[in-house]
This record gives C-alpha cells, sequence and structure tokens, in this order.
C-alpha cells in the first residue's frame, strides 16, 4: 500500500505537483500517465525518496517515509536509462543489493537464477551489459530492483527508449511478472495504449495534478473531463 496526501512540490512559483493526493492498494499496478512536464517522474521520485516533498505525506506499507532516505524504504527502482554496472556481469548486477547486505553465498546464488528465470534471462549470467540488446538490459534491471523483495516497484518509463515491438513485448512480459510476483508496482508512462493494457488502476496526470484515477475502463469510458477525454481519446 502506497498512499500520498496532499503532497506539493514547486521549482520556483511553478508547481511541479499541486495537491496530490493517491492511494495505491497492496498488490496492485498503477500507471501514472499524462504528458511530458505532467508532474509523473516528480510524483514517483518523491515516492521513493529522491525529491523531497515542500508539503505533504507519503506512507509505503504504513509507515510515514518523509526523511527516509530511498535506500530504506523497502523500494525497487528502473528508470528509462538503467544504469548498469559495466564492468559487472548480469550475474553480479543482479546480485549486487543481496551483496551488499551480505547475504550468504548460496542463498544469492539461488535467488539471482531464481531471477534471471522469472525475467526470462537464463543463461544470461556471465554476459556483461555491453553485451545485451536494450530489452534485455531493462529485464536485468528488473532482476535487479526484484532482487531485494521491496515492497513497491518504482518503474519510470522503464521502455521508453526501446523501439515499439519490444515496447510491446515487454510489456506483456511485465503484466505476467506481475500476476506472478504481485508487487506492488508503479509505472510512469505517456503511452495511453501502454497504460491501459497492463494497469490495474490509472492515474491520469495533467500540470501537476491527478485528474482521474481509477480502472483502464473508468478512465476510458468515463473520463472525468475533457482533458481525460481528450487525452485518452489520442490513442492511435
Ligand atoms: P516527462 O514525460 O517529460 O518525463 P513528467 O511528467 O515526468 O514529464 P516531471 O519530470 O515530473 O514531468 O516534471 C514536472 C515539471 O516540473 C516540468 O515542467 C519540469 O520542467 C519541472 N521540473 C522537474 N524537475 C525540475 C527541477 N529540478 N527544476 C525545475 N523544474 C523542474
Ligand atoms: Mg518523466
Amino acid at each position: 500500500m502506497i498512499t500520498v496526501t496532499d503532497a506539493n512540490k514547486r521549482y520556483g512559483t511553478f508547481a511541479a505537483l499541486d495537491n496530490v493526493s493517491l492511494e495505491i492498494r497492496p498488490g496492485e499496478l498503477t500507471a501514472l500517465l499524462g504528458p511530458s512536464g505532467s508532474g509523473k517522474s516528480t510524483l514517483l521520485r518523491s515516492i521513493a525518496g529522491l525529491e523531497t516533498l515542500d508539503s505533504g505525506v507519503v506512507t509505503i506499507s504504513g509507515r510515514d517515509v518523509t526523511g527516509v532516505p530511498p535506500q530504506k524504504r523497502d523500494i525497487g527502482f528502473v528508470f528509462q536509462h538503467y544504469a548498469a554496472f559495466k564492468h559487472m556481469t548480469v550475474r553480479d548486477n543482479v546480485a549486487f543489493g543481496l551483496t551488499i547486505r551480505k547475504r550468504p553465498k548460496n542463498e544469492i546464488s539461488k535467488r539471482v537464477d531464481e531471477l534471471l528465470g522469472i525475467v526470462g534471462l537464463d543463461g544470461f549470467q556471465h554476459r556483461y551489459p555491453a553485451q545485451l540488446s536494450g530489452g534485455q538490459r531493462q529485464r536485468m534491471a528488473l532482476a535487479r530492483a526484484l532482487a531485494v523483495d521491496p515492497q513497491v516497484l518504482l518503474l519510470d518509463e522503464p521502455f521508453g527508449a526501446l523501439d515499439a515491438k519490444v515496447r510491446h513485448d515487454l510489456r506483456t512480459w511485465l503484466r505476467r511478472l506481475h500476476d506472478e510476483v504481485h508487487v506492488t508496482t508503479v509505472l510512469v508512462t505517456h503511452d495511453q495504449e501502454e497504460a491501459l493494457d497492463v494497469a490495474d488502476k490509472i492515474a491520469v496526470m495533467n500540470r501537476g495534478r491527478i485528474e482521474q484515477y481509477g480502472t483502464p475502463e473508468d478512465v476510458y469510458d468515463r473520463p472525468a473531463n475533457d482533458f481525460v477525454m481528450s487525452f485518452l481519446g489520442s490513442v492511435a
């Protein structure tokens, strides 16, 4: 469960988040959908603790995380341009969070094998990131984020830099992964089709506000206002 209550974030006089409140139920996959500059990344980064709110409260699994640094929020994070450790193999990249937590070696091996299986990268253990395709690299990033069993998975346009076919495959795959792992997930996207296809709930953002929050059917069939209608209507 993630709650955001009355979140405000300004840059100068510009409101990147304008009194945003949101409640994400455990195990749900929520898409933050909206045009460029609408505040999606700012909201996600605030949940992650990478951004400090001017006011408002974020809770993760019932815990007020105000002032708690990202590494202590029990989250996994994947960005559009994922920064893998280039000098480490796939295996060591995925194992990283477990290694720094000094988990036993046999436990790490077992967990890494399991994760690589889940993300479809069996047999890629000994490759280096440069030897993977973009889609494979993002799947490695997801395995790495999931390694420490986070309560929450935060994804900021993880497939944004990839071509349409690969994006589509990864979308299907993310849905399957989510059905299997059931981690509470927040996915930032500006792609209406992606949000409608993959999410349990969609928060439609515009100018630092949430215009509507509901199921894909809610926002598509019963748009709350003209903005939601025209934004969702621009599905190709
Ligand atoms: P995109 O789809 O382009 O990634 P977004 O919805 O993720 O957009 P944000 O990155 O959350 O948008 O930015 C929201 C607004 O806040 C934008 O107008 C942006 O210019 C502004 N903004 C974000 N970070 C800063 C910053 N560090 N300083 C000043 N303005 C910022
Ligand atoms: Mg963004």
